[in-house]
């Protein structure tokens, strides 16, 4: 099911080898946060992010020394490189040299338009796509002035003027964002923007602050944007390792049935007064298990035997646990019931079989024994902990009865 309502038809352009709107799948951006000048130490991030799920890595060029770097980082990449290009001019021209796949242009800082038609003619000549990344925080004054502050006219507006500098020279491989580290204005920032020109658009929250704060104004901007189709690449601007972003936006993704599903999905009961473990620190082993494994399945760790199973009948497989032990079901189905320790181990194991045999033959290899085994656990615990947390209407009847009689 999607949860996104059709995607608005752009124009489709190409970043090294990754598509970008155009009905292409929505990609995930990061950026780095070393120097770029040190080549390896950038490398080895450019390689965690891709590993974390980003298909684009962005890389500041704020010297030459960082040119150089990139000129060293592109061939070796696992991923197209961005430069993010500041106020020198001169060096989108020199990370065009470099050869990145995409340059990324704020037209709050290169202003002269001298300067941007030709950095725009070299793209063109060498067919390499630029992001107009217009922000609020760092908007054109003669804009802010006009518009009385950083609205969502303004930074549509700045986006177009850069266009129509890029139209005269024939350049038209662009994407767009308008970013702001206010949600309602990026919102209705990137609504007016999909309104008004056909391009690619590249969705943020800029300077979203650290997690959870940041993941949230990130994700409450992203996902109601793409919700209403809008949006073509995504990145979180989040104050932490940028890992997170990269992992941020692939989760982000997943949940919307936007991308595939490469890794895990993991549920996880809140956990109550049943629970029969710390389902907290349970699911944090699970998930820091999985996480390496690239399994797409969803896995649901149940703190009882109680309600466990049934609440967790839709997951490919889960654990419930009880009386020391775990229950270990696939779609519902008691097929294991393992050690309280040996939980998280038999879920991985259980999911590694399920993705290679299918459902059907795991459920025929469950263990002779084990729903029995497991039925009795539960009618066990149901008769210490009643049947039912509803059993109150009981209780409220011998209150009522108690009280009567005085
Ligand atoms: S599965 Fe059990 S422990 Fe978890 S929330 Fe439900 S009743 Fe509570």
């Amino acid at each position: 099911m999607m949860l996104a309502a059709a995607r608005r038809p752009t124009r489709r352009i190409d970043v090294g080898r990754v598509p970008i709107g155009g009905g292409a799948p929505i990609s995930v951006q990061s950026m780095t946060i070393t120097k770029t000048a040190d080549v390896e130490g950038t490398l080895a991030q450019v390689y965690a992010l891709a590993g974390a799920g980003a298909d684009i890595v962005r890389c500041t060029c704020n010297d030459q020394a960082a040119a150089e770097g990139l000129a060293r980082i592109v061939p070796r990449s696992p991923v197209p490189i961005v430069a993010d290009v500041h106020n020198d001019w001169r060096m989108g021209i020199a990370a065009l040299e470099a050869g990145v796949q995409c340059l990324r242009l704020n037209p709050g800082n290169i202003r002269r338009p001298d300067r941007i038609k030709l950095i725009a003619s070299e793209a063109r000549d060498r067919k390499v796509p630029i992001r107009i990344g217009v922000n609020a925080g760092s908007l054109d004054k003669d804009l802010y002035d006009k518009y009385g502050g950083a609205t969502p006219e303004a930074l549509v507006e700045s986006a177009r003027i850069e266009l129509g500098l890029f139209e005269e020279v024939g350049f038209d491989e662009v994407k767009i964002s308008v970013k702001a580290s206010s949600v309602p204005l990026m919102v209705a920032a990137y609504r007016l923007m999909a309104d008004t020109v056909d391009h690619p658009l590249h969705l943020g929250v800029t300077e979203a602050g650290p997690p959870p704060a940041g993941l949230i104004k990130g994700t409450a901007g992203i996902a109601t944007l793409l919700a209403e189709g809008i949006g073509d690449t995504i990145r979180y601007s989040l104050t932490a390792d940028p890992v997170e972003e990269a992992k941020a936006g692939r989760q982000l993704l997943e949940a919307m049935n936007l991308r595939d599903r490469k890794g895990v999905d993991l549920i996880a009961c809140p956990s109550c007064g049943r629970a029969e473990i710390d389902v907290i620190q349970v699911a944090k082993d699970a998930m820091a298990a999985f996480e390496s494994e690239n399994l797409p399945v969803q896995v649901a760790v149940m703190g009882c035997v109680v309600n466990g199973p049934g609440e967790a009948r839709e997951a490919d497989i889960g654990i419930a646990a009880g009386r020391k032990r775990g229950h270990l079901f696939v779609k519902g189905k008691v097929v294991r019931v393992v050690p309280e320790d040996e939980m998280v181990e038999a879920l991985l194991t259980e999911a590694r079989l399920l993705v290679e045999q299918g459902v059907e033959a795991r459920l025929a290899a469950a263990d002779e024994g084990a729903a029995e085994e497991a039925e009795k656990d539960r009618a066990e615990l149901l008769d210490l902990q009643g049947d039912d947390a509803n059993a109150s209407e009981v209780a409220v009847e011998l209150i009522r009865k108690s009280l009567d009689g005085r």
